[in-house]
């Protein structure tokens, strides 16, 4: 499996998947520059390094997706009490 650019949930919840080499970290204001991976809710952005191995830049993918999926998880349930739950 390869690592997708970008993943959307339910609600229009777009996460976009940026694997980054070192010198372009300093172009991503956004990523945590002392981290392996860094989930950013403010652009909704998962930031992968280029440096690690194929393995280990899995591994940070999904851990890094399991804080998007909890950012995603509030979000999605503040819609749902705006709108009000969907019939289906
Ligand atoms: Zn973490």
């Amino acid at each position: 499996m390869k690592i997708p650019h970008q993943i959307t949930l339910p609600g229009h919840y777009r996460i976009r998947i940026r694997i980054v080499t070192r010198s372009q970290a300093k172009l991503f204001p956004l990523l945590d520059r002392d981290a392996y991976a860094s989930w950013s809710i403010d652009d909704r952005t998962i930031y992968l390094r280029k440096s690690r191995t194929g393995t280990d830049r899995m591994e940070d993918f999904l851990h890094e997706m399991e804080h998007a999926f909890t950012d995603w998880k509030d979000y999605f349930r503040g819609r749902t009490e705006q709108e009000g739950p969907c019939a289906r």
